[in-house]
C-alpha cells in the first residue's frame, strides 16, 4: 500500500484537573508568576459579571443573556495571547477575550438589553474587534477577510475567529479555513468546542475524531488543547499568533471545554442532558485548577480571592448603573441608519410612530 499522507492531531495539556502538574517544560510566561495572577484575576472578574449579567435578565433588566459560564480559560487565553493589533471576530458569548481586550460590561448589558450601541465598543484595542456575530459561523469568514486585508497591506496583524462547536459544521467555517489555507492568510480560527449546540451534543455534531482536523484538509495547522487549562490556551494560541504573523499559516485551535450554563437564559439545558455529566464537567472547571496551581506556589490565597471578588462586585454595580441611566435612542433610529434614504413605506411607518411618540405613547 502507498501512503499518499499522514496527519495527526497533537493534544496539549500543563495542568490537571485538580491543578497539578502534568509536564515540566512550561511554557516561559507561567513562570511569571504576576502575568498569571493577572489571568486569574480576568477569570474571575468574568465569572463576577457572568452571574450578574444572569441576575439581571432574571430581574427583567436584560432581555436575553448568553452566559460563558465555563469558558473562562478558553476565553481569557485566546484574547490574552492576541496583541492590541490584532483583530477579534466572535459569536456572542467569548466576553472573557473581550474584557481581557478592553471591552466594558457596560457596552454587552447594552447589547443584550436590545440597544445596538453596545456594538460600538469605547475602549481600544477591543474599538477595531468586530461587533457580535449571531448568525453561526459568519464571523470566520469576516475573519478570513481582514486577514487577506492584512497580507495584501503587509500590515503585521493577525485575524482571529472563534467559533462553537456547532458552528464548525457550517459551511462559513469550511470556506474561511480554505481560503486561509489557499491564500496563506495570517488567520487563527479558535474552535470552542464546549460540547453541545443548543441540544445537540458533540457525538452527533460530526463523524470527525477531534475538530481540529477539520483544518487539515485545508492545510492549516492544527492542535486540540485542553480548553479548561489557561496555560495550555495561551501556549497553543501563542505558537499559531506567532506563525500566522511571520507568514507561516493560519491554524485550527480547538479548545475543549464545557458549557457549564443552559445555551442561554431562553433555554433550559435540562431538558436535554443529564445531571452526572454537568457533575462531571464542574470537577474540570477552570478556576479551581488555576486556583489550585497559583496557591501551591503561594502567589494566590483565600483573602486575596475575596478581595478581588469585591473589588470585581463594586466594578460590576458601576457598569450596571451606567447602563441602568443610559438614554434609551429615539425610537425613529430604527429607521435612520438602514437606507441612505429612507424608502417611502418605512418613512410612513417612521411618521406613525413619531406620531404614536409625540402623543406620548
Ligand atoms: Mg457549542
Amino acid at each position: 500500500m502507498t501512503i499518499a499522507a499522514k496527519f495527526e492531531i497533537e493534544y496539549l495539556q500543563y495542568l490537571d484537573a485538580e491543578g497539578k502538574q502534568i509536564r515540566d517544560d512550561l511554557p516561559a510566561f507561567a513562570n511569571d508568576l504576576e502575568h498569571m495572577v493577572g489571568l486569574y484575576k480576568t477569570m474571575l472578574s468574568t465569572r463576577v459579571f457572568d452571574a450578574k449579567s444572569v441576575a439581571l435578565q432574571r430581574t427583567g433588566k436584560l432581555g436575553t443573556y448568553a452566559s460563558c459560564l465555563g469558558h473562562e480559560a478558553a476565553h481569557v487565553g485566546v484574547g490574552s495571547a492576541m496583541k492590541p493589533e490584532d483583530v477579534l471576530t466572535l459569536s456572542y458569548r467569548e466576553y472573557g477575550a473581550q474584557l481581557y481586550r478592553g471591552v466594558q460590561p457596560r457596552e454587552v448589558y447594552m447589547y443584550w438589553g436590545g440597544d445596538e450601541r453596545g456594538n460600538d465598543y469605547q475602549n481600544e484595542p477591543a474599538r477595531h474587534d468586530f461587533a457580535w456575530s449571531v448568525p453561526i459561523a459568519t464571523q470566520c469568514l469576516h475573519a478570513a477577510g481582514s486577514a487577506l486585508a492584512f497580507k495584501i497591506r503587509k500590515e503585521p496583524r493577525v485575524a482571529v475567529c472563534t467559533v462553537g462547536d456547532g458552528g464548525s459544521s457550517k459551511g462559513d467555517f469550511y470556506g474561511a479555513i480554505n481560503i486561509a489555507g489557499a491564500q496563506n492568510l495570517p488567520m487563527v480560527a479558535v474552535i470552542v468546542n464546549n460540547q453541545w449546540a443548543i441540544s445537540v451534543p458533540r457525538r452527533i455534531q460530526s463523524g470527525a475524531t477531534t475538530l481540529a482536523q477539520k483544518g487539515i484538509a485545508a492545510g492549516l495547522d492544527c492542535i486540540q488543547v485542553d480548553g479548561n487549562d489557561i496555560i495550555a490556551v495561551r501556549k497553543a494560541m501563542g505558537d499559531a499568533l506567532d506563525r500566522a504573523r511571520k507568514g507561516e499559516g493560519a491554524s485550527v485551535v480547538e479548545l475543549v471545554t464545557y458549557r457549564l450554563s443552559d445555551h442561554t437564559t431562553a433555554d433550559d439545558a435540562r431538558r436535554y442532558r443529564g445531571e452526572d455529566e454537568v457533575k462531571d464537567a464542574w470537577s474540570k472547571d477552570p478556576m479551581k485548577r488555576l486556583r489550585n496551581w497559583l496557591t501551591a506556589r503561594g502567589a494566590w490565597d483565600d483573602a486575596r480571592e475575596e478581595a478581588w471578588k469585591n473589588e470585581c462586585d463594586e466594578w460590576m454595580d458601576n457598569e450596571v448603573n451606567a447602563y441602568l441611566e443610559t438614554r434609551s435612542q429615539p425610537v425613529t433610529a430604527m429607521f435612520d441608519y438602514i437606507f441612505a434614504e429612507v424608502p417611502a413605506d418605512l418613512a410612513k411607518q417612521r411618521d406613525y410612530v413619531l406620531s404614536l411618540e409625540q402623543k406620548g405613547h
